[in-house]
């Protein structure tokens, strides 16, 4: 089944508002939830292969996400 590892997000049922900070720094909260997740890499690939713009996804905010990408260009 296509994203099955939704089915195990730790962020399920939690207000989306915290996945979507004003700013880095109020990503904490987000961030907390992603590190107990069991799917964060899952969910992380998912984000950065559909270049997902907004939001806390995987514990990296966007900036995070565009670093990795970055990061992964210069390595590959
Ligand atoms: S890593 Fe974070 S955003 Fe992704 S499914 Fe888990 S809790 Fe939700």
């Amino acid at each position: 089944m296509k994203h099955s590892w939704r089915q195990h997000a730790a962020c399920r049922g939690i207000d989306p508002d915290v996945f979507y900070p004003a700013s880095d720094e109020e990503a904490e909260e987000a961030k907390a939830i992603c590190g107990i997740c069991p799917v964060r890499q899952p969910c992380l690939e998912h984000a950065l292969a559909n270049r997902e713009r907004d939001g806390v996804w995987g514990g990296a905010t966007e900036r995070e996400r565009r670093r990795i990408i970055r990061h992964r260009r210069k390595t590959a």
